[in-house]
């Protein structure tokens, strides 16, 4: 595991404006913006308001609203960015093995373009 959740991680901070990000939508709910080091024409990050260190600890903790919530607005902006059409694809990295670096959990949103294969 990650341990417990550190209010000083990077991903706290953009969200208390103590550093920006390029945001692309904001709700109740989430943030999102663009990853600092893209890995794909269009790579944006989309994060909860909420303190939960990866996608384990959300899925056990979070409440249904929160994750509804969270599931709702990752949809909704991959088609208003216009990555539906084309189709995209989402990664929540979770711990050592997936090389999760920032302790907030986040869904990377990868589209724009063709992605090639990760798995099939
Ligand atoms: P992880 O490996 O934790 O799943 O992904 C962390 C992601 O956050 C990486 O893709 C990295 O480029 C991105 N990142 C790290 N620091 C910052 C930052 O300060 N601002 C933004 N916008 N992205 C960041």
């Amino acid at each position: 595991g990650i341990g417990p959740y550190d209010p000083q991680n990077i991903f706290a901070k953009i969200l208390r404006g103590e550093i920006p990000c390029n945001k692309v939508y904001e709700d109740d709910w989430v943030l999102a913006f663009h990853d600092i080091g893209p890995k794909a024409p269009s790579h944006i990050l989309v994060i909860p308001k909420g303190a939960y260190v990866s996608f384990a600890d959300f899925s056990a903790k979070a409440s249904g609203e929160e994750i509804v919530g969270f599931n709702r607005a990752l949809g909704a902006i991959a088609r208003e960015l216009g990555l539906e059409e084309d189709g995209y694809r989402v990664i929540m990295n979770v711990g050592p093995n997936s090389g999760q670096e920032v302790p907030h959990y986040h869904a990377h949103l990868l589209g724009g373009g063709p992605l090639g294969a990760l798995i099939g």
